[in-house]
Order: structure tokens, then sequence, then C-alpha cells
């Protein structure tokens, strides 16, 4: 019968098969028309042949003709035309279909459910919804089909709606809907909907049933819910291999590695062999965590139970190696993963290539991006992205901009990748015309693209260019500014040395009701570490409080630093004890904080309260350490603290540490010391070195060492004036002139050049500057001649008289007594002083500053170029050594 066909008269005639079964009553030719003899046998016989050949279209206009006959078709033809779309996934015939449902004998809910499948599986969820709602009667297969609709496009909330619905419609699912509605559970983390199902699938007897007993256990744990899956796993009469990837997975989940691992080894004891899913869900659990290496050990283990690595393996094995700072190993990785042939997938290759950008190993990116093009992965525009931002990093752009143009499907990460490159390396300009490009383009410019641009113009010192893009993004780009819109600006300015105009921004983020976040904080508050700022620091602090921030423990450790180089170490201590896990930074922090402020036996305290307490001091540890030694003339102990460097924590001593000791011997005036120390050193001491030996000559009057000092470092920076100034003075008091030469060429050149003493002191909030040698005001000068007459005599002087600046005879009076005499004249003394200066303090201003601090009660914190100085009843916390 079904061999038979039936010309149409409405459609070109269809080729006569070659075997006809039963032809009997049929011409070949298409003389008989539908008009003239309706048989609706006939009809659908016709429309199964045309259907089993393939020919949809011809079938659908076959339709046509049955309708001018006014005939009707089975239901089974039209369902069986309707799998049919659906395996030729050919949406347009099969809305066709659809729009002849009225030729159907009798529309049933059969037919209904599968206009909707139609529609779900040919990717239509809104027209497979919408038919759904208008079936009247609807039976248990109708539910399923809309719920495997939504399940299939991972609508996992509507599904667990559908389930409502359908329960209230007086339907309960059956075994096989019970596992999709769960999984949507499991999916949305919907713990109660999972327990009402548990309890539901109990009343209606399918508690025995294995399939529907994992997805509870899987809604169980993926809920988080681990002591009611472990409840429930422990109870079920029947675990297969699922059953154990699921409770493993749940552990995995809550980081409990450990315990995921003692149930692999139960479940082999158990005889169900881990499968590779298992043992995938393990590795990437370990990777995540950052345990590279045991997921590795696992990897090893899971070959010798025979199950090969594939490519999730692999995969998350690279991208856990590359994303924990093992970039190299990384890299390795996939070498030995193409060698035992797995081929890698589109997450391998991203992994890998974004591995080579951090390592900025071009060399290894390009062997890679071949790789990718040999497997054809050159189209995927994740590999794609990857590569731009690849190339771009390792700088070289024309590569980058090669691949870009081969992107066929851009999106915003693929214009911010390159965009972004442009940015970095300089070019704004081509950056530029790319975002004007790209606003044209189908994909608008983001929020990370206009923040790219605005640092990039930032970065490259175009501020006003930046500011203009600031402007504009929420006028012209209809782009809400975020959080790192102002980062951009404000590490922008701080970049350009604007520390002022970063505050301000700062300030107005806040008045725009902006959340600052921690990479905020981070970068104003270091621009905010000196002592005319410590009310910024405050106000910065307040934020911290107010956006529940100081439980970040960079932000923390940020605070203790500012608030001591602001000069409040006991805001430092306050914040200290508050923090509950200190690292090895927080430490460093406050030993760093008491050092500075001349606290030597704290900071000693604290380095072994900190051993005490097992924290493995760092570099940064031992130069504070040594400082301390130094500060409190314990030459032996900080002697012994830099051989632990090498012999008990394996640290190689840098510069840093080579330095602090000279300081140590030059304090203590072991001069002879110091100088074999240095030529000792296994690497070239740099000027920081022998300007401590210099500090060390100048302060116990060694001139023959402090020439020795001073030549090595106008060696180092030939031209720093300051240096040549310095040695001039040296050679003036031993009376050596002939070796001048180096130095008289730098004195022609720099002959305008003059340094000028000047201070910064805030008082009721407002910074205010001096210059030395300012005569404007008469009133200072009488009270510094006033106190100039009690402080001679006071002390002695001591020490090679060489300064920076001009001696107050011929340059006039040093800028940090004219402050003194602003803080001072006229209302009460202020219990505290806060001076930053930009060179170093000469001897008679520091003895003057001692003075005053008696006299007048004050405490005086004064920051020079050289040193911090916290002056108090007399006495100074650089112990006169700076
Ligand atoms: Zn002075
Ligand atoms: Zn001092």
């Amino acid at each position: 019968m079904e061999t038979q066909i039936i010309p149409c008269n409405s459609c070109t005639p269809a080729p006569i098969p070659s075997k006809l079964g039963n032809q009997s009553n049929f011409s070949p030719k298409p003389t008989l028309s539908f008009a003239e003899k309706p048989h609706p046998k006939v009809a659908d016989s016709y429309l199964n042949y045309l259907r089993k050949n393939g020919r949809l279209s011809e079938a659908v206009t076959a339709l046509d003709s049955v309708a001018q006959r006014g005939s009707k078709v089975k239901p089974k033809t039209y369902l069986n035309l309707l799998q049919s779309c659906i395996d030729a996934n050919c949406i347009q015939l099969g809305r066709k279909l659809h729009a002849r449902i009225d030729l159907v004998e009798e529309v049933n809910p059969f037919v209904e459910t599968k206009i909707v499948s139609m529609y779900a599986k040919c990717g239509c969820l809104d027209d497979a919804r919408k038919v759904f709602y208008e079936i009247r009667v609807k039976n248990l297969y109708t539910w399923s089909a809309m719920i495997g609709a939504c399940s299939r496009e991972q609508r996992w909330r509507e599904v667990v709606e559908l389930f409502f619905d359908m329960m209230e419609g007086g339907f309960v699912p059956d075994s096989f809907l019970f596992p999709k509605i769960l999984q949507a559970c499991a999916n949305c983390r919907d713990f109660g909907t999972g327990k009402l199902i548990h309890s539901l699938v109990v009343r209606c007897g399918m508690s025995r049933c294995l399939r529907v007993n994992n997805s509870i256990l899987a809604v169980y744990a993926k809920s988080g819910k681990l002591s009611s899956a472990r409840r429930f796993f422990e109870n079920m009469d029947e675990r297969d291999r699922v059953t154990w990837n699921a409770i493993i997975s749940g552990y995995c989940q809550k980081g409990d590695n450990e315990e995921a691992r003692r149930l692999l080894d139960a479940m082999c004891e158990e005889g169900v062999q881990p499968g590779s899913v298992t043992w995938n869900i393990l590795i990437s659990s370990y990777n995540q965590l950052g345990h590279c290496d045991v997921a590795m050990e696992l990897m090893r283990k899971m070959d010798s139970f025979g199950i090969t690595p594939d490519v999730f393996t692999w995969t998350s094995m690279i991208s856990g190696f590359a994303q924990n700072n093992r970039r190299s190993q990384a890299l390795d990785l996939l070498k030995d993963m193409l060698w035992e042939g797995v081929e890698p997938n589109g997450v391998t290759l991203t992994s890998a290539i974004s591995a080579c950008a951090s390592l900025k190993s071009l060399d290894k990116g390009m062997e890679i991006h071949s790789i990718a093009v040999k497997m054809g992965f050159i189209c995927d525009v994740l590999v794609g992205n990857s590569l731009v931002d690849m190339y771009s990093k390792c700088g070289d752009l024309e590569a980058a901009q090669q691949v870009f143009d081969m992107i066929l499907e851009k999106d915003a990460y693929t214009w911010n990748s390159m965009i972004g490159g442009y940015c970095h390396t300089g070019y704004c300009g081509k950056a530029h015309l790319l975002f004007m490009k790209m606003k044209e383009s189908g994909v608008p410019p983001n929020v990370i693209t206009w923040n790219v641009m605005i640092s990039g113009f930032m970065q490259n010192g175009d501020e006003d260019q930046a500011m203009d893009l600031f402007r504009m993004m929420e006028k012209d780009g209809k782009i809400r500014r975020n959080t790192a819109s102002w980062n951009s600006l404000i590490s922008g300015y701080l970049h350009i040395g604007e520390k002022n105009k970063a505050f301000g921004i700062f300030r107005q983020m806040q008045s725009s009701f902006v959340i600052p976040n921690s990479v905020t904080i981070l970068s104003v508050l270091p621009a905010c570490a000196n002592l005319v700022a410590w009310k910024k620091v405050k106000e910065i602090h307040g934020c911290v409080i107010r956006r529940n921030l100081e439980t970040e423990l960079s932000i923390a450790n940020s605070l203790i630093d500012t608030y001591a180089k602001s000069g409040n170490i006991a805001y430092s201590r306050t914040i200290f004890d508050g923090i509950s896990s200190k690292d090895v930074i927080t430490w460093n922090s406050l030993i760093g904080g008491y050092v500075l402020h001349g606290y030597a036996d704290n900071a000693l305290d604290l380095f072994n309260q900190m051993k005490k307490l097992r924290f493995r001091p760092n570099r940064g540890t031992f130069v504070n350490v040594i400082f301390a030694y130094s500060l409190a003339g314990m030459v032996d102990e900080g002697e012994k603290a830099f051989s632990s460097i090498t012999e008990e924590f394996r640290i190689i001593p840098a510069l840093e540490h080579y330095s602090a000791m000279v300081c140590l011997y030059g304090r203590a005036g072991r001069l002879s010391k110091a100088m074999e120390f240095i030529e000792d050193m296994p690497i070239e001491p740099d000027s920081s070195t022998w300007a401590a030996l210099l500090t060390g000559c100048r302060i116990h009057g060694n001139i023959g060492l402090a020439i020795r000092a001073g030549e090595s470092l106008l060696d180092l920076e030939p031209g720093n004036f300051l240096i040549h100034e310095l040695i001039l003075k040296v050679y003036a008091l031993c009376g050596k002139f002939g070796d001048a030469s180096k130095t008289r060429k730098l004195e022609k050149e720099n002959a305008s050049q003059k340094f000028l003493g000047q201070c910064w002191i805030e008082v009721r909030n407002i910074v205010h500057t001096f210059l030395a040698g300012d005569q404007s005001s008469d009133v200072l000068y009488s009270w510094i001649q006033r106190i100039q007459e009690k402080v001679k005599g006071h002390d002695i002087q001591h020490g090679l008289c060489i300064g920076e600046e001009e001696r107050e005879e011929i340059g006039g009076v040093h800028s940090e007594k004219l402050a003194f005499a602003f803080a001072m004249v006229g209302s009460n003394a202020p219990k505290v002083i806060r001076i930053v200066k930009n060179l170093r303090m000469c001897d008679d201003c520091h003895r003057a500053a001692k003075y005053i601090s008696v006299a007048y009660g004050s405490e005086i914190y004064l920051n020079d170029s050289q040193c911090f100085h916290y002056f108090k009843n007399g006495h100074c916390s650089c112990k006169d050594y700076w």
C-alpha cells in the first residue's frame, strides 16, 4: 500500500518509483485528481510515500490538495510527518505542517504534544510554549514534552515551575520524568523541591528505582546539604557508578577532598569501578583548590586502574597548572597530551595560550597557534580571543591584528583584547580608531572597553582624552560607569604623579554613590603614606569600614603600613591586633612601622613572637630586622640575623640586606668593617649601599672613606648634582682639589641649578608650603631668632659638616624652621606637628627640633629625604644618625 502514488494537480508530477507494489488501481500518469475521487486511505499512503523518500516539501504541498478536496488525514500520518521535520531539523516545513493541523481527522493530545516537541527540538522554545499553553486537554506526554524542552534549553527554574503546574493539573511524573525534574532542582540548588519530590517518590512506590534515587542524591549533594545526601546515600539499597560520582562530587564541591578520596577507596572496595567521570571530578577539584601535585598523582593512579586520561582530564590538569602560576609545567603537559595522542579541545588550547600570554612566551604561543590551525580550531572564538590576547601581551601587535581580522564572529572580548593590546603598548591612537570601528560593528563597546580606553589614555599621559571618554561613556555610550571606570582614572592620576587629583576623583566617586572596592583602596592608600596626608588616611579607613572591606587582609596590611608612614603607629598596632589570620606581610608591615618610628625593641619583640608562632620570615622581614638591630646598636645579633638568612632560611640576600648591614656597621662607627663588608659582597653594591657608608662617614667624621663612598656614588649616578655637591664639600674639607676633574664638568652644566630646601606642614586640614630663605614674615623671623639663641650650645656639633642644603648663613633660614615657627607662633603650641621635607635636614635644624620638643612639649614628626624623624622630649627616633 505504501508504495502507491497519487498524483495531484497542484504539484509537479512525482517520478514513478521503479518498483510499485500494488499499482493496479492507479494510473502511472497524473490523471486522477483529488477533487474527483476522494479517498482518505489513498491520501495517507501517498503522503507516507513522499515522507519516506525524503520529499517533505512535496508532502506539505500534497496536504493542500487534501484540503482542496475537503478531505482529512489520519493522525498517525500527520505525526509521522512532524517526526520527519524534527529529524530533518526543518522548522519551516514544521511551521507549514502546524498551519495545516485542521486537516487531521481528529486532533488528539498526542498530535498537539508532537507539535510542542517539534518546535522545541527545532530550537523554537517560545513557539513550543505558546502551543503548550493553548492545549486544553494535556496528558502526561504533553507535560513530559514541555519539561523535556525546557530541560534541553537548561531553563531549570521553568522546569521546576512546570512540575508544580503539572501536579496542580493532577498529573504525577513517572520514573522517566522524575530524574529530569530532579536534575533541574539540582542545577538551581532547589533543595526544598528536591525534598518534596523525595517524599512523593516514596508515596508513589518508586523508592527502589535507581535512576530516580541517583537524581535525588544529586539534588542533595549539589545543594550543599551534605549530611542529608550522606544519610540518603547510606540508605540506598543499590548503588552504581552514578551514585558514587554524585556523592564524591558533593564533597568536592564543598572543598572536602579528603572525604571525597576516602569515598573513592570505599567505592573500589564495594566493587564499583570508578570511571573516567569519577577520576575527572576529583582531579578537577584538586586543581581548583590549587593542589596540582595531588591532581597529577591521581591522574597517574587513574592510568594504573586501566582508565586512560581523556581530554577532560588533561584539560583540567593544564588549566590547573596555568591558573596556579605553574605555567611552564602547563605547557609541558600539553606536549605530553599530544604525545599520548589525545586531541585537545578549545578549552585546552585556550588555557595553554593564556599560559603563554602570562609567560610572555611568544615562541610557545606561536607553536600552539599552529597546532590550533592544524586541528581546525581557528574559527573557535575562544581560541581566537586567547590568541589575540597572547600576541598583544607579547607585544606582537601585527600578529594580534592578523588573528583579530580572521575572527569572523568577534565578540566584545575579541575587541577588548585588541584595543587593550594597542593601549598597553602606547598606541592609543590606533586603539581609539578600533574603538570607533567597534561602535559601528554589531558588538557595541561594553564597560570594559570604555575602561580600557580611559586607562590607556591616562597611562599615556593624555588626561584630557581620558576625562572626555569618562564623561561621554554614560551620555553617548549609554554605559553605566562601574567601580573599575573610576579606578582607571584614580590609578591613572597616581601613575602620572597627580596625587591630589587622584584623591579628588576618589571623593567624587563616593559622592556619586559608586562603591569603592579593594582595588580602589589599595591604590589610594599608598599615595597617602606621608605625614601631611594623615587625615586622608583616616578618611579612607572610614570608607573601608563603611564598605566592610576591613576583613580583606591586603587592605588591613596596607592600612598598617600607611598609618605607620603617616605617623600613627598606635593605629597600626590596633589594626594589627584586630586581624585574626595574619600573614607574613601583616607582620612585616608592623615590624617595619616600629623600625620607622625608632622602636627597635618593639620591632624585635614582634619578630620573636612571629617566629614562635611559626611564621616563616621572608626577605622583607630580614631587612627590617637588621635595621632594628642597627637602631638598637646590637651588631652581633644583626650579623647573626644576616647569616641566618642563607643558613637557616635558604634565602639569597639581596642588595637591600647588604645595605642594611652597612648601616648596622656604620651606625656603630665600625666604618672599616663596613668597607670590608662592601668589598666582600658577592654582588655589585648599588647606590643605596654607598649612600649608607657615606652617612656613616658623615656622622663619624671619616673623610677618607667619605671620599671613597662619594666617588663610587658619582660613578653610579654621574648626573646626580646632589652627590656632586656633597663631594665638592668633602674635597673642600680635606683640601683636595686636584681630583675634581670628574666634578668640574658637572659644575659647569649645573651652574644654574640650586637645591632649594622646601617643606610642607599640615595645620588645620590645610597643607602649607615653605621655602628656604623666605623672608615674607617678620613674626616668624623674630621667633626663630629667639629659639636659635636658646638652641646654641644645647648640643655639641659632631661629624663632618656637610649638608645637602646651603648653610643658613649663606642660603637663608631653612624651610623647616619657618614651618616650626608657623606652627608655634600665636596660638597654643600644638601637641603634634607633621612636616615633610625634600632634602636631608641639617644638624642645626635637628637640634632645634629636639629643643622645641622639650620646650613646648610637642611631638614633631619630620620626614626628610633621608630619614623619618620623630622628636619627643628632646630625643629623636633616628638617634642622631641619618
Ligand atoms: Zn637646617
Ligand atoms: Zn632625627
